[in-house]
C-alpha cells in the first residue's frame, strides 16, 4: 500500500496562492492555483529512506552521522534541492551540528563524480568501480563544511525555494 505525506509546498490543500498585478502594477489581485508541486492532490509520496545509509542515520553501525540524510535517515533540506541546482551558491535548510539549529547552507561545489576501485582483478577491465557523486556544503553561520554524497533517489526536478541567505555577520573575520 502506497502511504502519502502531506505536500510540503501547499501544506496539503492542494492550492498555492500568487498574486498577480495589472494596470502598471496598480491593481494586485490574489488567485488560487492548482500546486505544481503535488499537482493539486495535496499528497506526496512518503519520505523515501535516505539510501546511502540505508535509512539508519549512521554509516553501517558506527557513530559517524550520514551527511546525505544529516543523521535523519530520510531526506531533510538537501535532498528538496533539485539536481539541477546543485552548484555552487544554491541554499538549502538544515540542522548544523556545530550550530545545534536549523540554519541555511550552501552549496559550495558543483557534482563531482568519485570512482572507488572496489576489487582487484589482475585484468584491469574485470576490476569493480563505485560510482558516486557528491557535493560539498557548508553553514552559512558557522562556516562548517564537508561534503556529502548523492542519494539518486533524491534531489528530484521541480519548483524549488531557495531560503534566503542571513545578512553577512558584522566586521571580522
Ligand atoms: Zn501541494
Ligand atoms: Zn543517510
Ligand atoms: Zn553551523
Amino acid at each position: 500500500m502506497q502511504q502519502y505525506d502531506n505536500c510540503p509546498q501547499c501544506f496539503g490543500s492542494g492550492f498555492q496562492t500568487i498574486e498577480t498585478a495589472s494596470l502598471f502594477g496598480l491593481v494586485k489581485k490574489q488567485h488560487s492555483i492548482q500546486c505544481s508541486y503535488c499537482s493539486g492532490t495535496g499528497r506526496v509520496k512518503k519520505r523515501v529512506k535516505c539510501s546511502i545509509c540505508d535509512g539508519q542515520g549512521l554509516y553501517g553501525g558506527t557513530s559517524e552521522v550520514c551527511p546525505t540524510c544529516n543523521g535523519t535517515g530520510y531526506g531533510d533540506g538537501f535532498s528538496l534541492v533539485p539536481r539541477s541546482k546543485l552548484h555552487p551558491g544554491t541554499t538549502f535548510n538544515r540542522v548544523c551540528a556545530r550550530c545545534q539549529i536549523k540554519t541555511v547552507h550552501e552549496v559550495k561545489t558543483d557534482i563531482q563524480a568519485l570512482r572507488t576501485t572496489v576489487s582487484w582483478e589482475a585484468d584491469e577491465a574485470d576490476r569493480k568501480v563505485l560510482l558516486t557523486e557528491q557535493v560539498r556544503v557548508a553553514c552559512t553561520a558557522c562556516g562548517d563544511s564537508y561534503y556529502v554524497k548523492l542519494d539518486p533517489n533524491f534531489h528530484e526536478e521541480g519548483d524549488y525555494q531557495e531560503p534566503a541567505l542571513p545578512a553577512p555577520a558584522e566586521a571580522g573575520w
